[in-house]
């Protein structure tokens, strides 16, 4: 939450951001996750196991750089 707060000054440059698509998508899964009595999906920032990069996370602990798979979606690996 802390690091969340502090990050969204200096953000764009140095953080990855989900794509809007994602974000879309995990505002969906929170709304049915409400309905189903269930914690939202929060994002925030960390840091890349893989890279070290900083980049917006819903749950994945990689920003994307170690899968080959051009179709790869952050954000992908929740629920
Ligand atoms: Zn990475």
């Amino acid at each position: 939450m802390v690091l969340e707060d502090t990050t969204r000054g200096l953000q764009s440059n140095k953080v990855k951001r989900l794509p809007p698509s994602v974000i879309k998508d995990i505002e969906l899964k929170n709304h049915a996750r409400r309905l189903a009595d269930l914690s939202p999906i929060r994002i925030k920032v960390r840091q890349c196991i893989s890279c070290g990069a900083l980049f917006e996370s819903a749950g994945n602990r990689t920003c994307g750089c170690n899968t080959r798979s051009t179709g790869y979606i952050a954000g992908r690996e929740i629920i």
